[in-house]
């Protein structure tokens, strides 16, 4: 028995199915979400590391590949580390922000972002997004304070658990950079450091200018999903000086400077990122201008393809920034976990190997007891949003390779 055509058009799966198959139709499945673009810019960098041996903590393609960050991002300084989640958890403990304090975050981000929050000894405080650029809903969060949070001299403290509120953590959503002047407002009349996590928005700008300048600190992410990767690693980014000082000494077993000796004046990390991954992010970051055009691009026809979408709205940068698109994303107009299910098993079966968005956060075991604000839009997000195959590839191959 044949299924009439227009049945077919009416379902949400088919729709979304019959969207990829012609925007991506110049590639070959499996499409994988996001795969590392590796190029002979990439294994010059690496080979010539392997020829002169560096491949562990000396070397000065660190500080180069800092260099290149620092720059990117529009910021005095960059420290490298090993991971995204080092690097939001050596910024935290820098910042002093540990045991008996909280620090606000979306409950729609990756478990990174509250792990990191929880390893420096603070407790991750959950609030919601908005429907349209995905980043923290000020506006609503600003009421919710204003209920659970009370001001003093010494700061803000929240009257449910008596714990210091000390930071607000924007994420910038698949790349998309939120309301960033609302929430630096918010965070000057409630007292609160802004801190980005901005390890999936390398190479996004907003009007102020690049992604990571919008805080006293960013961090970035270098793992293989990203746009730019290391293999794994992180960074900080920064335009205070002092702090950078701070967290490249920490960051590096607090050694002080000795020819021979090893003396060492704090309990300090091993977070730094070896020289041959700063290779590898060299090679990265040189082709960085090229991979953001073609995401771009690629992120253009998406939004052709679902303009007309009956089911599926592509999920755009927000007025007046220009997104990395990280992931491109379509949503559904309303919460449908079983359609999104079973398109989800449409898109794997066709060789779109598309997922859904994070789970959110409070509904994991450990932070289900967490503090929270309501969190009904996360929650309806999370059974609306499909990430789409987002690989530089798909929109042509690498121009400078
Ligand atoms: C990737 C990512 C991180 C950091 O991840 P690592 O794998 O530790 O480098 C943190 N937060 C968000 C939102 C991320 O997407």
């Amino acid at each position: 028995m044949t299924t009439p055509h227009s049945v077919l058009r009416n379902d949400p799966a088919t729709e979304l199915t019959d969207v990829l198959r012609s925007v991506l139709h110049t590639g070959a499945a499996p499409f994988a979400l996001h795969e590392p673009e590796l190029t002979e810019v990439e294994r010059r960098f690496v080979m010539q590391i392997l020829d002169e041996g560096f491949v562990s903590y000396a070397g000065r393609q660190v500080g180069q590949f800092e260099a290149e960050l620092a720059k990117a991002c529009g910021t005095t300084d960059a420290i490298a580390v090993v991971s995204g989640t080092a690097a939001i958890h050596v910024l935290l403990h820098v910042l002093g922000i540990g045991a008996g304090q909280e620090v606000l975050c979306p409950a729609l981000t990756f478990i990174a972002t509250a792990n990191a929050i929880s390893h420096s000894g603070a407790m991750p405080h959950f609030v919601d997004c908005t429907p349209t650029d995905l980043g923290i809903d000020v506006a609503k969060l600003d009421r919710y304070l204003s209920r659970v949070a009370s001001r003093t001299p010494d700061g803000t403290f929240n009257k449910q658990t008596g714990r210091r509120i000390s930071a607000i953590m924007p994420v910038h959503i698949f790349g998309h950079i939120g309301e960033m002047d609302a929430i630096r407002k918010l965070a000057e009349a409630w007292k609160l450091l802004v801190v980005e996590d901005a390890t999936e928005s390398l190479g996004s700008r907003d009007r102020h200018g690049p992604s990571g300048g919008g805080g006293i600190a960013a961090t970035l992410s270098f793992n293989g999903n990203k746009i730019v990767t290391t293999g794994g690693g992180g960074a900080i980014v920064t335009n205070d000086r002092e702090l950078a000082a701070r967290l490249k000494h920490i960051t590096t077993t607090a050694k002080l400077p000795h020819r021979w000796n090893f003396v060492h004046d704090e309990i300090a990390f091993n977070y730094r990122l070896p020289n041959i991954n700063a290779a590898l992010g060299l090679g990265q970051m040189a082709r960085l201008p090229d991979m953001l055009k073609r995401k771009r691009l690629l992120a253009s026809r998406y939004r052709d393809g679902f303009a007309n979408a009956k089911h599926w709205s592509f999920i755009d940068e927000p007025a007046g920034s220009s997104s990395n698109f990280w992931l491109n994303a379509v949503m559904l107009p309303e919460a449908d976990a079983v359609l999104l299910d079973r398109t989800l098993g449409h898109l794997h079966e066709a060789g779109f190997l598309c997922r859904p968005c994070w789970t959110p956060m409070h509904l994991m075991p450990m932070y289900a007891e967490a503090p929270r604000d309501d969190l009904s839009t996360t929650e309806s997000l999370a059974a609306r949003i499909i990430n789409l195959p987002s690989s530089p590839k798909l929109a042509g191959a690498p121009q400078d390779a």
